[in-house]
């Protein structure tokens, strides 16, 4: 995935003119958790109005403790698909283990790598084999080096639709989540040709200070982010503390708007 070896970004295409590494800002945004239909469809019509062609959303929750809400799994899935199919958008979505890769896929158009799993290299080889996109997120204490070695296992097994993902790693700081490391960005992008994309959601994880660390990440070069967004974040199932409001996404969305023409 080293730049030595192709001079060319690369660009990952997810269909229907839904592109990542292009030279635009894209944005993926959704809840932490898939809940249910209703949430997914206030989602799907807050993102259409704010023109964001993919949604996140995770059916398989790795959770600190196993009394924690788990994930709906793949009644969930279906359920998301079917809601995003109808309205043009593409879903992004965590796979925890490869026994789950083969029943996930026709629901999928990128598949997450979850911090926790950001060194499962039997699940990094088994994605390897699978003719879809993958995101990589960086792991919870992960260098640069250790993510990009983590993409040339995906690579090295034939899956060349890869996009890294700085998501914050676990400092001595405890005043936030994560120390979002920007620094990333443009490193990740001097050292490699794929797509880098930003999360600040899970970042900083407070959700007054999302949105900052949103337009700081453009600002640096990301080429996309994901965030986390739910109709009532007070009542998200995860990650509430960090989920922006609708409102506040939209508020988003306009700030990002400079960037449009900025680089
Ligand atoms: C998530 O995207 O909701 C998630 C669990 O992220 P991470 O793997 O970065 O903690
Ligand atoms: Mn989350």
């Amino acid at each position: 995935v080293s730049n030595k070896w192709k001079v060319n970004n690369t660009v990952i295409d997810c269909g229907d003119d839904v592109l990542i590494g292009d030279g635009k800002l894209t944005v993926m945004a959704g809840p932490c958790s898939i809940e249910s239909e209703a949430q997914i469809n206030a989602t799907v019509e807050s993102l259409k109005q704010n023109g964001v062609r993919i949604m996140r959303g995770g059916v398989y929750k790795p959770r600190t403790s196993p009394y924690s809400f788990r994930g709906l799994g793949m009644e969930g899935l279906k359920m998301f698909y079917n809601a995003c199919q109808q309205n043009g958008i593409k879903i992004i979505t965590e796979v925890m283990e490869s026994g789950q890769i083969e029943e996930m896929m026709p629901y999928v158009d990128i598949f997450q790598v979850g911090a926790r799993n950001a060194q499962n290299f039997n699940l990094l080889e088994a994605l390897g084999e699978v003719d879809k996109p993958v995101m990589l997120k960086r792991g919870i204490s992960g260098t640069i080096d250790e993510l990009l070695y983590s993409a040339e296992y995906v690579f090295k097994s034939g899956n060349e639709k890869l996009i890294l993902c700085e998501r914050g790693i676990r400092t001595f700081e405890n005043a936030y989540r994560n120390t979002l490391d920007l620094n990333a960005v443009p490193i990740l992008k001097e050292k490699s040709h794929l797509p880098v994309i930003v999360d600040p959601s899970h970042g900083i994880g407070i959700r007054k200070h999302v949105a900052q660390m949103a337009l700081a990440s453009a600002a640096v070069g990301a080429d996309g982010l994901i965030i986390e967004t739910h109709k009532t974040p007070e009542k998200a199932a995860t990650d509430g503390q960090q989920t922006l409001s609708f409102r506040e996404f939209e508020e988003l969305m306009q700030k990002l708007k400079v960037f449009e023409t900025a680089f």
